[in-house]
């Protein structure tokens, strides 16, 4: 900056004297002044056209401001290469990441059409980046349960199975979440494997359950013929009865195996018809009271809708039986049990609701489990085989309805099962 100062301080100067010797000093100082600010203004052209097309035109060759702001910008310059490399790397570094990912991904513009994708999108789904980038994913993935996902905005979370469009072999599940606003990213992840796993589990335990039914009803057959007041042998007057138990309650598990088994291969189909719920109620309530545990429980029924359901009456019937069942078994003689029959924020509600001993929170999640008890021995003393539940919950899930519990120590348990309002049927006119 000085420098420009003291240059121009010179020039004037030198003119001036010069303009003195000549006695045209106002003239000689406005000349140079002239030439001056041409040259400066030269330079400043110069500078901008630099600036615009720095590989092609050159930089001024001036000392002072315009070389300074020559240098700055050379710096600010070199610094955004290098910050522009730095940010490619990441970005390179990114893309490849997702690219390697075993999950198929695809990022969805505002219309469901394909803005970029990973390798493991055209090996799981078919999509292709960049030949299919701006193609509407629904047009490569025609599965309905895909295309009833990708309409509905609101159900980020939620999966659908689907087999690859590529290879029907490969099982898919595939969700939409959100990202940076409304952004949507499609998420395919391959559980051919799991599925594979799921389905041996499930036809293992169908199968032992079945090949031991009939070795127990042969033992069970003998065990009949006993009577331990005819034997003459002392000790088997206590271990028959013991025995008897046992076999019954084996049998019993056996039986609920096999039916949880039935429900979650859907080997059987669901057997749709207009139930009218008061009465499957009513019956409910009828065979509690016949329960070896039912010590004059206080059953009452609440009515508060005439709607019928469309559902699978017998299962909806064993699911309610082992939600009541459960009532009276772990509750205490003379104990209040209040069974629903609503509407709750459009949708059906069947509830059974008691005033027991309740269940700790913590045991809450897992009450569904197989085989999970809160109290094994007492479930043991009440002929619980642990799979009441896991029964009530495949039966609630095969009909789209969802099942709520909420319990508090010392105040009692409530099972609620919600039915979509697509179930509720009117009650027909006989
Ligand atoms: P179980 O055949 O043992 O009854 P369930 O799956 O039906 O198996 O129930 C799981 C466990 O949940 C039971 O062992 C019991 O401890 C607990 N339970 C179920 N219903 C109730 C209830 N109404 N009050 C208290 N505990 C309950």
């Amino acid at each position: 900056m000085a420098w420009d100062y003291w240059r121009f301080l010179a020039i004037l100067s030198l003119s001036g004297f010069v303009g003195l010797l000549f006695d045209q000093m106002v003239t000689f100082l406005f000349l140079a002044s002239f030439f001056y600010a041409l040259w400066l203004q030269r330079n400043w052209f110069q500078l901008l056209k630099w600036m615009q097309r720095p590989k092609k035109n050159q930089s001024p060759n001036a000392v002072g401001v315009i070389d300074d702001v020559c240098r700055e910008v050379e710096r600010v310059r070199l610094q955004n290469t290098s910050r522009k490399k730095k940010l490619g790397g990441y970005l390179k570094r990114f893309q490849s990441a997702t690219s390697a990912l075993p999950d198929g991904i695809v990022v969805l513009g505002d219309y469901g059409e394909v803005d970029w994708a990973n390798d493991s999108a055209k090996i799981l789904m078919g999509v292709r980046w960049p030949k299919d980038s701006n193609v509407r994913v629904n047009n490569l993935i025609r599965d309905p349960d895909f295309q009833q996902l990708l309409a509905g905005h609101d159900e980020f979370g939620r999966t659908v199975m689907v087999n690859s469009p590529v290879n029907p072999a490969i099982q898919l599940e595939i969700k939409i979440v959100k990202y940076m606003g409304s952004g949507r990213m499609l998420v395919a992840r391959d559980m051919t494997q799991i599925v594979k796993l799921q389905k041996m589990r499930r036809d293992f335990v169908a199968n032992v359950s079945h090949e031991l039914r009939t070795p127990l009803t042969v033992l069970r057959g003998y065990l009949e013929m006993f009577n331990a007041d005819d034997s003459t042998q002392e000790q088997w007057q206590a271990a028959l009865p013991a025995m008897k138990q046992q076999a019954e309650r084996m049998s019993e598990m056996l039986q609920e195996l096999l039916s949880l088994s039935r429900l979650e291969t859907g080997e059987k189909e669901l057997q749709n018809s207009s139930t009218d719920i008061a009465k499957l109620l009513e019956d409910v309530i009828q065979d509690a009271k016949q329960l070896k545990q039912y010590h004059e429980h206080d059953i009452q029924l609440k009515l508060e809708t005439e709607k019928w359901l469309l559902v699978d009456a017998e299962e909806i019937r064993s699911a309610i039986s082992n939600l009541v069942f459960n009532a009276v078994k772990y509750t205490p003689a003379k104990c209040e049990i209040v069974i629903r029959w609503a509407i709750e924020q459009e949708k059906a509600l069947i509830e059974v609701s008691d005033k027991g001993d309740g269940i700790a929170e913590y045991h809450l999640e897992r009450l569904t489990e197989r085989f999970y008890r809160v109290d094994s021995g007492r479930s043991q003393d009440v002929g619980g085989t642990g799979l009441g539940l896991a029964i009530v919950k495949h039966v609630l899930q095969r009909h789209d309805a969802e099942l709520k519990i909420s319990s508090e120590l010392g105040k009692g348990t409530r099972f609620s099962c919600y039915f979509p309002k697509s179930k509720m049927v009117e009650k027909p006119n006989l």
